[in-house]
Parts: structure tokens; C-alpha cells; sequence
């Protein structure tokens, strides 16, 4: 890796990490830890220099490590990350309707620190699908105008299409022209597609389109054999395309249910994680989606260091671990599986989101989304979709618990 950036100092983040363990309110958490030896400690685990990487055309420069804000409504976080070097934020127009954008934005602004921060958000629009350009153009711009309200400023460096998981929704004239004029108004920075569906697809498509600038794409070690999804990611880096990787963690290992999971810390299954992704340097940057200052510190502790450690390695290279994992890759393989047309992945992702990140508020929404002919419903739990899934995703299982939380 030659990436290291001289711009934080050990010296430097010292200062920083003292800083934001006061504002976080951190100092004196552990019981018999003064705060200088809290702040030696975090100072220690990071020794090493920050990787910074290019992230976009306009020259911007990120750690590795960046902020998934989804998961998080606790302003302290947003201020927290920043005082330890994270530069970049990712947030949507639909994450808790809205007030996840607006956090990041009052935040960043109270701080003082918009134009030293990057800021990514995402618009939804199911009309993408409905061959409108002209009404597609402007649901765009008006959902961002909607965004830069609720961030508090002017321009977002990367505004993606939320949610894309067709090839065929890629190459919209409605989201070429709507992007084309945001750019024009300096409204936005970098034109972005957000997918986690069916991703080698769309991101051999998104680079065959060349007008997206930056990619946020799903990607985890359970995806280490997927010789599709490191060639598509391959030849949209080539072209000149950034990458920003997001299920960085498969859904929240920090939850290890499965019994094989048991056999590592939680804090070895989140960094070894990390660390495959951002070895990769196809990827510009990760946005794991933290929501503690636990979690904060280890995952930025990757920033700084993609070593394994002997566990790291181990917990990787462990044929059980990825069996158990049962992370849904969104690649719809299941869907003809089911005789009454449930939208199985859409399902599988509402359980990752409620069962492993906790974030009932997301799960409710992405249910929401699913057509009711297609939703929880349209199960009629006939196991006929058992041992269907290729990846040794449990669907029905996961199935039942979603009824029990939401039927
Ligand atoms: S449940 Fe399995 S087959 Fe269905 S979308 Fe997910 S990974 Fe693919």
C-alpha cells in the first residue's frame, strides 16, 4: 500500500482523538482510565499513518475508512468521527425521513467544517422505472434541492440514484439530464449510483453508460469468489470510476448469531471484514454503519492499518464462517422459487436490517417499499423457496421473524 498521507501526524492526532473523546463525552467511560491514558490507548492503536485514497474526479482525497451515518442518530457520533479523521459521510433523503440527512448537516455545519468534509446522499425514485425522462429530470432535482435543505448547504460532493438493482434503470435520460443540470448549478459535485442488487450487473452497465462518476456498491469477503463482481468492479475502476463499498461487514457481524461466529470477538469479525474490503484498491473508500464509539474506533482503527492480525487471518480463511454468515447478495437467483411471487431479496434485506443493524425504522420503510402483492403477506410459508438460495441464505427462517416483528 502506498497510499499514506502525511497529513495526520501522530502528534497531530493525538490532539484530535483527546479532543473528540471530550466532545463525545467519552473521557473517564471506563472505570479506573483517566482520559490521557483513554486518549495514549487510541493513540497507541493508531500509529501508523492514515491511507488516504481519490475519491471522484475533482480531486478529493478520503481515508479509507469513512462514515455510514444509516444506523445512527446521535449527533455526538457525526462530531466524534470527524474529530478522528473521518472525511466523508454518507447519508439518503429516506434514512429516518429525512433527519439522518439533517444531523449530518447541522453537525458538520456547527462545527464549522462543511467545506472540509465530504458529504453523499441519495435520492429514490421508483418513477425511474416508468419510462418519464421529463418527469424523472425533475423528481431529481427537486428530491436534492429537498437534501441540500435538510444538510444545510449549498452543493453535496456525490448525489446518487438510490437503490438501483436492474441494468436496464442505469441508463435513464431522466437521471442523465437531472444530474447534467444539478452539475450545471453546482448543486452537487459528483453524479453516483447507489446499488446492492444484482451489482456486477449494474456496475458493468453504470461503466458501459460512463456518465456516473462514483459507485456505492454492496461488497463483503462473503463475495471472494464472485469472479463477476471483482471483474466489474475492476473495469469500473479502470475507467476511471470510483468506488465506495458499503455491507462492508455482511450485515452486521457485530451480532454474531450464527455458532461459528462465536469463536471470534466481534471486534476481530468487524476489522478483518473491513480490512478485505479496503485491500482491495479498486475500492476508494467503505462506509461501514457504526453507531457507537466503540464501533467508531474500530472500524477507523482500519484507516490506519490493513495488516490482518493472526485472528483476522484466521476468522477469513475459516470454511465455516461464510457458510454461516448466510448474507443475501441481492442476486435474485431465489425469485422463481416462490409460487406466489414474494419479494424474497427485498425481504431478505428488511431482516438484515432489522435483525443484525437493529434499525427497525429502515426495515419498516424498505417493507414498505415492497408492492403488497409481492410483500409478507404473499408468503403463505409453503417452504417452497427451502434450500433454494445458492448462498445458503435460510430464507424461510428469516421469513417467519419477519412475520413475528411485522404481520
Ligand atoms: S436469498 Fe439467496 S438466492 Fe435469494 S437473492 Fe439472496 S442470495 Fe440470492
Amino acid at each position: 500500500m502506498n497510499e499514506k498521507n502525511s497529513d495526520c501526524t501522530r502528534r497531530r492526532f493525538l490532539t484530535t482523538a483527546a479532543s473528540g473523546l471530550v466532545s463525545a463525552g467519552l473521557a473517564g467511560l471506563a472505570p479506573g482510565i483517566s482520559f490521557a491514558q483513554e486518549a495514549k490507548a487510541v493513540a497507541d492503536d493508531r500509529k501508523k499513518e492514515i491511507i488516504y485514497r481519490q475519491l471522484g474526479k475533482e480531486g478529493m482525497k478520503v481515508p479509507i475508512v469513512s462514515m455510514g451515518a444509516m444506523n445512527s442518530s446521535n449527533p455526538g457520533i457525526i462530531q466524534a468521527s470527524y474529530e478522528l479523521g473521518v472525511r466523508h459521510f454518507d447519508t439518503a433523503a429516506n434514512y429516518q425521513y429525512g433527519r439522518n440527512e439533517q444531523m449530518v448537516g447541522n453537525v458538520l455545519k456547527k462545527m464549522g467544517v462543511r467545506d472540509k468534509a465530504n458529504i453523499g446522499t441519495k435520492v429514490y425514485i421508483p418513477e425511474q422505472r416508468v419510462d418519464d425522462p421529463k418527469a424523472a429530470r425533475k423528481k431529481i432535482v427537486e428530491l436534492c434541492e429537498g437534501s441540500l435543505m435538510r444538510l444545510k448547504t449549498d452543493y453535496v460532493d456525490i448525489l446518487y440514484i438510490h437503490s438501483v438493482s436492474d441494468p436496464a434503470d442505469v441508463d435513464d435520460p431522466g437521471i442523465r439530464d437531472a444530474f447534467a443540470d444539478l452539475k450545471e448549478q453546482k448543486k452537487i459535485r459528483h453524479s453516483g449510483l447507489a446499488t446492492h442488487g444484482r451489482m456486477a450487473e449494474v456496475i458493468n452497465e453504470a461503466t458501459r453508460v460512463g456518465f456516473y462518476d462514483i459507485i456505492l456498491t454492496s461488497f463483503n469477503f462473503t463475495m471472494a469468489d464472485d469472479a463477476a463482481m471483482m471483474g466489474a468492479l475492476d473495469n469500473a475502476a479502470k475507467n476511471g470510476i470510483s468506488i465506495i463499498a458499503m455491507k462492508t461487514q455482511a450485515g452486521g457481524q457485530r451480532l454474531p448469531n450464527p455458532e461459528s461466529l462465536r469463536n471470534y470477538s466481534s471486534s476481530t469479525i468487524a476489522t478483518a471484514a473491513l480490512k478485505w474490503v479496503m485491500r482491495n484498491e479498486n475500492i476508494a473508500t467503505s462506509i461501514p454503519g457504526y453507531d457507537n464509539f466503540e464501533h467508531m474506533k474500530e472500524d477507523f482503527s482500519v484507516a490506519s492499518d490493513l495488516e490482518f492480525t493472526p485472528d483476522e487471518k484466521k476468522f477469513l480463511s475459516d470454511n465455516d464462517v461464510k457458510l454461516s454468515m448466510g448474507f443475501c447478495r441481492q442476486c435474485e437467483q431465489c425469485l422463481v422459487s416462490c409460487p406466489n411471487n414474494a419479494d424474497i431479496p427485498t425481504l431478505m434485506r428488511t431482516h438484515m436490517y432489522a435483525a443484525q443493524y437493529a434499525n427497525f425504522h429502515h426495515a419498516r420503510m424498505t417493507l414498505d417499499e415492497i408492492p403488497k402483492q409481492a410483500g409478507l403477506l404473499a408468503c403463505k410459508s409453503c417452504n417452497s423457496c427451502l434450500a433454494q438460495c445458492v448462498h445458503s441464505v435460510d430464507i424461510a427462517r428469516r421469513i417467519d421473524e419477519l412475520k413475528l416483528m411485522y404481520a
